[in-house]
């Protein structure tokens, strides 16, 4: 073979994985009910969507700086407008934090198991990653900080983190970005942080209101429900909106995302019944998956609206999932990311939590 004369793809772009999608169909091809992307079960506040039908013209670009949005995010959180940028999902503030702040050469650390996004956004822009031993599966600060080297220009924590569940506590948020350097960048992910019991926030907004060196991004597309219009914010000191707002998209968001988004905002009850509903049927799961403890099977606690379940016995992580499909049910698994043994399961409806929790307790039963 000659030397190709096309165009070189850059080496670091060439070694990036691409992003895997949870699924929503078996082996074999059959539709699935999905549990493998972590969506709200209770679908979208119906303000929100009668707020998007209600967008009658698509010929005209959005709102290129979705004001009235970053307002009521401002309202809702005490934050100045002028502190909030909004993405395409908050997948494209987490390649844009990296974009602006690391380069060539530079390190870009973050958690085992952290989420995989992290990965590309450090790899696109030609950094390094940096990859810090977990404890338990969550973030073990003192091996984090341990990561940070004079090369480190991008911290990157989901809080909490997906696909593990684990959180970090206001005070171990604080002690990590106490030993960060204030030239580096702490990146605080809270796709999650609305199913986290308010009593116990992280105070990673407190954090970026007052710090210089941190950004903190959140999503539409978990606890709001809307996934499907690809809506992420962040907020931090001026100095970093800025970097983002330079290289974003300039219509980032679709007049239809920013309109939902908005009512969305709005209606907090949704938040707070999707919450209290997430709380009470992920109690019920992790307790089913405890008593199938003498089968080998583990819950990692969790905060989010998923649980990480371990198989440690005779039940094989990859045949659980078979069965869940067989009972009609797609779930994360994710043996490319370091954990063949574990499959990530999106908190559902009261029946699909059973549904799910009956298959896994009749194959741990019958395995040897
Ligand atoms: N951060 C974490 C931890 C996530 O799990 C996800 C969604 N998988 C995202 C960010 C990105 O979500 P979106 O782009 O839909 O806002």
């Amino acid at each position: 073979t000659g030397v190709s004369t096309g165009p070189q793809v850059k080496p670091w772009i060439a070694a990036i994985h691409a992003y895997v999608p949870g699924k929503s169909k078996s082996a074999d091809g059959k539709p699935l009910v999905k549990l493998s992307a972590n969506e709200n079960p209770l679908g979208t506040s119906a303000a929100a969507m009668a707020a998007r039908a209600s967008i009658a013209d698509a010929a005209a670009y959005p709102d290129p700086d979705s004001t009235a949005l970053r307002e009521a995010l401002g309202n809702l959180h005490g934050i100045d407008p002028a502190r909030i940028v909004c993405g395409t999902g908050s997948d494209e503030l987490l390649n844009l934090a990296a974009q602006a702040f690391a380069g060539p050469g530079d390190e870009v650390a973050y958690v085992r198991y952290g989420f995989s996004v992290y990965d590309i956004a450090a790899r696109r822009c030609g950094a390094v990653p940096v990859v810090a031993p977990d404890r338990d599966f969550g973030t073990d600060v003192d091996a984090l900080l341990a990561c940070i080297t004079d090369r480190t220009r991008v911290v990157f924590l989901a809080n909490p983190n997906n696909p593990t569940g684990t959180y970090l506590p206001r005070a171990e948020l604080a002690r990590l970005h106490a030993g960060i350097p204030a030239d580096v960048l702490l990146v605080v992910d809270r796709a999650y942080a609305e199913y986290v019991d308010p009593a116990d926030d992280d105070g990673a907004l407190a954090l970026a209101a007052a710090a210089g060196n941190v950004l903190v991004t959140h999503t539409f597309s978990k606890i709001y429900g809307l996934a499907g219009e690809r809506i992420g914010w962040g907020t931090g000191a001026p100095g970093i909106v800025d970097a983002l707002n330079r290289i974003r998209g300039p219509f980032n968001v679709t007049s239809t995302g920013q309109a939902a988004a908005i009512a969305a905002v709005k209606d907090q009850a949704f938040v707070e019944a999707s919450r209290a509903h997430n709380r009470a049927e992920r109690e019920r799961f992790v307790a089913a998956i405890e008593a199938l403890g003498n089968h080998g099977l583990r819950a990692v606690p969790s905060e989010a609206n998923f649980v990480l379940v371990l198989f440690e016995g005779a039940l094989t992580a990859a045949a659980a999932m078979e069965g869940i499909a067989r009972a009609g049910y797609a779930v994360r698994h994710l043996p490319g990311q370091g954990l063949p043994q574990a499959l990530r399961i999106t908190i559902g409806t009261a029946a699909q939590m059973d549904d799910i929790a009956r298959a896994l307790r009749s194959m741990a039963e019958a395995a040897k």
